[in-house]
Parts: C-alpha cells; structure tokens; sequence
C-alpha cells in the first residue's frame, strides 16, 4: 500500500523530545523555539517570525486589526483559513479568480478587483509554486498590503526569497500533512521589524507586554491590548527543530519524487491526455504537491478510480470557497470563478513525501498511463 502523506523520518527527533521533557521548560518561546527561529533566519533568511499554533493562527495574527468594511481580496481556489481570519477580524474577503496554469490567483484578476477598500491582498503559493509577485509588488505603493499565504511553501523560493519574505506579511504551516511537519504548528512572519510586528508580539502573548518584562525593558507585567494565546509549545518545537535541521535533505528528496513523475509523464503531456503542472517565471518549489490535470471531470474521476483500485491514494483538492454555504452567504454563485471550478473538478494530485520510491512512482505512472 502506497502512502499519500508520510512525516519524513529525520534525525533528533526523539534526542529534542527528550531533551525538552527533561529541561521542564514546556511553554512557548522557550530554548526549542529559540532554535527553531534561529534555523528560519539561517536557512530561508526569514528575520522576523513568530512560532504559532498553526498558519491559521498566524493569518488570524495577519489580518487582526482589519477594521469593518476593509476588503482582502484572495484567490476562491483556496483553503479557508485566510477567509476566516478576515471576517473574524469584521473584514470582507473579496475572491478572485485563477490562472489555470499555475492554480494561483491570477495577477489581472485581482488587479479588478482592487478598490479604494481594499486593504490587502492574501495570496496562496499553491503547491509551493510561488505566484508572479513581479505582477504584484507594485500593488504596495498603493497601500494594498501582500500578504503571503506560505503554509505549502516552506523551503520554496520566489527568485532569491523564500516564499513568505516577499510580501509584506506571511505565514507557514508545520501541520502534519505539510513537508516541514510537528503534527500542528505555523509560523507568522513579517518583512519589516516594525510597530506591527511589536504588536503581534502582544497579542500573540495574551495582549501582555511580556516580553519587554522577561527582557527587563518594563518593571511590570500587565495587559496592554486584546489578545489571544497563540504560542507554539516547546514539546512541538523540538520536533519541528529536528525536522528543519533536515529541511535540505526533505526538499530534495520530494523535489527527486516530482521529477520521477515529470520524466514518466512526459509523454502523455505531449499527447495532451494530462496537463503538467505550471511554473511561474524565478519560482523555485519545494516538492510539496505533485499534481496533473484532466480534460474532463469524467477522465479525473475514471483515473482517481483506477489509481484506487490499484492501491494507489490519489487525492482532489480545494473545493472552491464560493461553492461551501459561506461562499453563498457571503453572495457569490457557482459560475462566478470558472477556472476554480475547473480546477476543483479536473486536478488529482499524486502520492509525494521522502519515503516514495522510483519503483512506487513508476508503477503509479505506468498505471496512471493505463487510464487514460
Ligand atoms: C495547510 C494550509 C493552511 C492551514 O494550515 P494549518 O497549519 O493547518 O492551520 C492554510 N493555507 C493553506 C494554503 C494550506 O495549505
């Protein structure tokens, strides 16, 4: 039986674990976290993180002081998350369509739905593929703040950047089914070390100033704004320490995976019976979704079958926001973004982890080929 999902066994799990149960410091921000940051700064260059419980926690951090009526515009080909965050935060998420290559938010698409309330723009960097921050840089001399929804994109980079560090604000996922994986964990991060990120410090900490108190800056500890507990514990961190020691060895290895499939696709992406996954100009991925598309719900659906039949876990994905009740509540339609539809109904993606083997991929190709 092939694995769709597998945690990538790596060295120092169990040291870390131990270590941090026999060190008693098991809260948040503790010596494991520490590490964690210090191996986000030299391995991706990422200055200013926040460990989290989850990227959903970091994208409720992202879009917190939204006020009423400001607009986030995002991609309806997308995980709910980011959605949530905004309106819990009384902001409208606006969506937007794709580009049918690449599964992003499509540049022209969310350029026409930018108005005067928009506020930010959220964007997925689906499969760890970056989106064309080229075409979207210039929106922030607007005032339209990038927020980048990296939860698939650790180890992936948009030109020299690590996906997360080109917009303004962004996030990360460490959940079990992501490359980088402590069972639930994420990371906030944040271009700019500035009042903002001062402030989610607070309200990641209680809405205390905490951290000025342990650093001696402040004599007391005390209630400065609304917050929340949005810490990462330490038993996670070791575990997510061990994991991003590996982060080379994890990226390469589901990077070898992809190219397996690419070479025993190839020609039935010439014959147009599949279509590859698309790549966007500097965007370097990280191997973390291998996906093909079809002509046709109907061959998708034969193909998922006969993969299945054969043992062979192949999954769809998103099912577009504006299709679940919230989409309806929020007054969009089916129709309203046909290729998220399109994509919803046609992409299958393929087992990927390190512990995939050439013989698994070439008996999932050879079997694949045989479907269509
Ligand atoms: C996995 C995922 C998330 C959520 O990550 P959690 O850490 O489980 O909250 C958000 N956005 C995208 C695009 C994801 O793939």
């Amino acid at each position: 039986m092939i694995a769709f999902y597998e945690a990538a066994q790596v060295k120092n799990q169990e040291t870390y674990l131990t270590d941090c149960l026999r060190s008693g410091n098991l809260a948040g921000d503790g010596p494991m976290a520490q590490a964690v940051l210090a191996l986000l700064r030299e391995k991706l260059g990422v200055q200013n993180a926040l460990l989290t419980p989850s990227a959903s926690h970091a994208l409720e951090l992202c879009f917190w002081h939204l006020a009423p009526g400001d607009e986030v515009v995002l991609p309806a080909y997308n995980f709910p998350a980011a959605a949530s965050a905004v309106l819990r935060a009384g902001g409208k998420p606006v969506l937007c369509d794709i580009d049918p290559n690449t599964q992003n938010a499509s540049p022209a698409d969310i350029l026409n739905r930018v108005t005067a309330r928009t506020r930010a723009v959220c964007l997925t960097h689906y499969a760890g593929i970056a989106c064309d921050m080229d075409a979207l840089l210039p929106l922030r001399e607007s005032g339209v703040a990038l927020v980048e929804d990296a939860a698939q994109g650790v180890g992936a980079f948009y030109r020299s950047q690590a996906l997360g560090t080109v917009g303004d604000f962004g996030c990360y996922s460490f959940h079990a089914t992501k490359n980088v994986a402590c069972g639930e964990g994420g990371a906030y991060l944040q271009r700019e070390n500035n009042a903002l990120f001062d402030r989610a410090v607070q309200i990641r900490d209680k809405g205390t100033n905490r951290r000025d108190f342990l650093a001696g800056t402040v004599s007391r500890y005390q209630w400065e704004r609304v917050g929340s507990s949005l810490l990462m514990p330490e038993l996670c961190a070791a575990v997510l320490r061990a994991q991003l020691e590996a982060l080379e060895e994890i990226t390469t290895r589901r990077l070898r995976v992809a190219g397996w499939y690419d070479e025993r696709l190839e020609s039935a992406f010439e014959r147009g019976r599949l279509l590859p996954m698309g790549i966007t100009p500097g965007a370097r991925g990280n191997g973390h979704i291998y996906y093909v598309k079809f002509e046709s719900a109907a061959a998708r659906e034969r193909a998922q079958a006969g993969l299945g039949a054969a043992g062979i876990p192949a999954l769809t994905h998103f099912v577009p926001l504006h299709l679940g009740a919230m989409g309806r509540e929020l007054g969009y339609r089916p129709g309203d973004f046909p290729e998220s539809e399109r994509t919803f109904e046609t992409l299958l993606r393929l087992p990927i982890h390190t512990g995939l083997t050439e013989d698994q991929a070439d008996f999932i190709c050879r079997t694949l080929e045989a479907l269509l």
